[in-house]
């Protein structure tokens, strides 16, 4: 509660004191002080083929609007325990969590606001059917979200959601080279990690040459009519060999990132790979660059250090699917 008013230990009124830097509530008699903390919340983002599923709110706040299946933590209850059981009651839909997408504050007048943790999410058993607080339970296409969504918290994550739909991933065309090199550039990637990797006027060339390519990631039209970022991430690769292909730098700006872009980059650089008869997919990675974990999750494995170029850097090796 925000505007406790008696002690809760000794039923003193409590007065407005000064403590941390902040007005709370205080029991002049025992010293009690009331600590209003953001309360937790955890929700799921469910896209399934390519639809995000949602509950229309049959209770205050946001009666009649709709929104993504989320609510309050229970005490002594992990955030993905109350994801999963949130997205049960309300929609039916038994879910096993994939990956953290994103943390979020929020504040509400009388309230004392909250955090709001979203995970994404897939079905693992069950139809959708409204239950719980809720009147509906359905999926909607990026392009139909409904037009009342109940939180910031949740529009936000939709957009975001939407937006990225609107990824499509393919070899860069000679426009998109520019734009691409320059978000390695801004990236800082190419000074830290110069060591045996082609300078950028280099890689123009050996783009056009086809020893070396680059995949890009671009942002479309979104369902509001705007126009995308335009190349939001890059995966840089060369040829090794006939059979290998070396990625050199993976890289999906900032805001776009937890939300699948730098898999997708990595599924379509594989499958760029297989078509030209590849069987290995490499990189390297210094040892504590978070990179390190998204490879190591997206199938890749340590094969080797190394010692002379590079100090400190894994050698990381994917055996691809022989034939396609
Ligand atoms: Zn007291």
């Amino acid at each position: 509660m925000l505007n406790a008013r008696f002690c809760l230990r000794c039923g003193t009124p409590l007065e407005s004191q000064k403590v941390d830097d902040r007005l709370r509530p205080v029991c002049p008699r025992c010293g009690y002080i009331h600590y209003v903390n953001p309360i937790v919340a955890a929700g799921t983002l469910v896209d399934h083929h390519g639809r995000v599923l949602l509950v229309r709110r049959g209770a205050p706040p946001g009666e009649g609007q709709w929104g993504l299946p989320a609510g309050y933590a229970e005490a002594g209850e992990r955030p993905e325990e109350t994801a999963v059981r949130e997205t049960l009651e309300e929609t039916g839909v038994r879910v096993a969590l994939d990956d953290l997408l994103d943390v979020y504050a929020f504040s509400e007048e009388d309230s004392p606001g909250g955090v709001l943790i979203l995970y994404a999410a897939h079905i693992e058993q069950g139809e959708p059917v409204a239950g719980d607080d809720a009147t509906e339970a359905r999926f909607f296409a990026p392009d139909a979200l409904p037009r009342q969504i109940a939180f910031a918290t949740h529009r936000q994550a939709l957009t975001q959601w939407a937006r990225v739909r609107t990824v499509t991933y393919g070899e860069a065309t000679p426009a998109e080279i520019e734009a691409a090199l320059r978000l390695i550039q801004d990236a800082g990637l190419t000074e830290e990690t110069s060591w045996g990797r082609y300078s950028l006027p280099e890689t123009e060339t050996t783009v056009r040459q086809k020893s070396a390519g680059m995949i890009v990631a671009r942002e479309g039209i979104t369902a509001e009519g705007r126009v995308g970022r335009g190349v939001i991430g890059v995966c840089r690769y060369s040829h090794h060999g006939i059979h290998g292909v070396h990625i050199h730098d993976l890289y999906v700006r900032p805001e776009y990132r937890r939300w699948g872009v730098g898999g997708r980059l990595l599924a379509r650089t594989e499958q760029m790979a297989r078509s030209r008869g590849a069987v290995m997919l490499m990189t390297r990675v210094s040892a504590n660059d978070p990179g390190m974990a998204f490879y190591l999750r997206n199938g890749f494995a340590v094969c080797g250090y190394e010692s002379d170029q590079a100090p400190g850097h894994a050698r990381l090796c994917r055996r691809l699917p022989s034939g396609g």
